[in-house]
């Protein structure tokens, strides 16, 4: 695998064009009065272009539009791409963090390979953060659950319709102001097994964020609605536990021990390392391997296993509340670790808590 390591590597060099149509103070004020995630963009965005001849080049801010894509651009019809999703938090002093950009960046080229798109080097990555933060800061809303949600990703943009890596790849930021995820706080969230989908495959792409792996999703999602539950479970072939499609697992046991499953298929969310990281410093012992439903749904029975949820970036922790599956339904017992590493995370995110590991990185300075 080629991973740059990214040492002293020049910027690239930004040509920024103001959006004259740019939202004034009171229209934006307006939209960050309550957005609803997803729906309400920034006045610009970040474009890098890739080619195999000239590598990266062409970096611009410019203002947040339509694309001008051939209709045989590659990613189209064949489904190559890959993004990312980090947050912008405003602190009390007005200063713009976001939380540990160099796993996003690493997580995108571990992507990009997987998907053969070019790497992107971390240091780029970050860069395209800060230029977006300097035109646009102004978008990321103070308050206690808001934040700037940032969306880098890369798809193949050359028209032709063979099959092979493309030759010519985009490398986009555009960012939307979001709200708290849980209006009313983090209520517990039923989740509906998927036994007839499954998201991803041993050798496949489920440790790659990749749109593919979501169009998976989205039928046995609909299905999860069907029945009434708020989120999807899949397990691999093998009958392991996976993940929610969108968010990591993890269990809670009697004795302290938070467990949650390994796999090559799952998405390494960087919202459950950080959590695990501060579940250890509290002396909780941490145990990455892989669970069978079994051990889920036989560990809740006998009492060992006293709390699950679901984390991730978005929604950052969600207590788990019901297990359903075909034939059954297992109410889960609820704790109170869950929304206790909840606070002390988006504590370290918002700066009301001293960021002990270095995670948080400043954007606007
Ligand atoms: C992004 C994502 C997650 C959560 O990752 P975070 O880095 O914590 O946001 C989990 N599963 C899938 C499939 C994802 O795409």
């Amino acid at each position: 695998m080629d991973m740059t390591t990214d040492t002293a590597l020049a910027p690239l060099e930004f040509a920024v064009t103001r959006n004259p149509a740019a939202k004034t103070a009171a229209e934006r004020a307006a939209l960050l009065a309550d957005p609803v995630f997803g729906t309400v963009f920034t006045d610009h965005m970040v474009q890098l272009t890739w080619t195999a001849g000239e590598g990266w080049h062409d970096a611009v801010v410019r203002p947040y539009g339509a694309l001008s894509l051939e209709p045989a651009a590659a990613v189209l019809h064949y489904g190559q791409e890959i993004f990312e999703g980090i947050k912008a938090y405003r602190h009390a002093d007005g200063s713009i963090h976001t939380f540990r950009p160099d796993q996003n960046g690493h997580r995108l080229q571990r992507s990009a390979h997987r998907l053969a798109l070019p790497q992107l080097p971390v240091e780029h990555f970050i860069q395209s953060l800060r230029e977006l933060i300097e035109v646009d800061g102004a978008w990321v809303p103070g308050g206690d659950d808001r934040s700037l949600y940032l969306r880098p990703f890369m798809f193949a943009s050359e028209p032709f319709l063979g099959v092979r890596p493309a030759n010519q790849v985009e490398f986009l930021v555009i960012a939307s102001p979001v709200g708290a995820y849980f209006k009313g706080g983090a209520k517990p969230v039923s989740i509906w097994l998927s036994e007839d989908y499954a998201r991803a495959g041993k050798g496949g792409t489920g440790a790659a964020k990749t749109g593919g792996n979501y169009a998976a999703s989205l039928l046995p999602q609909a299905e999860a609605y069907e029945q009434g539950c708020d989120q999807v479970v899949f397990l691999d072939a093998d009958g392991n536990v996976e993940e929610l499609g969108g968010m990591n697992i993890v269990f809670v046991r009697k004795d302290g021990t938070l467990v949650t499953p390994d796999s090559d298929s799952i998405l390494e969310g960087i919202t459950r390392l950080s959590l695990l990281q501060l579940a250890k410093d509290r002396g909780h012992a941490v145990e990455q391997r892989p669970v069978t439903l079994a051990e889920w749904r036989e560990g809740v029975a006998s009492g060992d296993i006293v709390e699950a949820f679901a984390c991730g970036t978005a929604a950052v922790v969600a207590p788990i509340g019901t297990l359903k599956g075909h034939d059954f339904t297992d109410a889960q017992p609820l704790g109170e670790l869950a929304l206790s590493l909840r606070e002390e995370l988006t504590d370290i995110q918002y700066g009301r808590r001293e960021d002990k590991h270095g995670w948080l990185v400043r954007l606007d300075a």
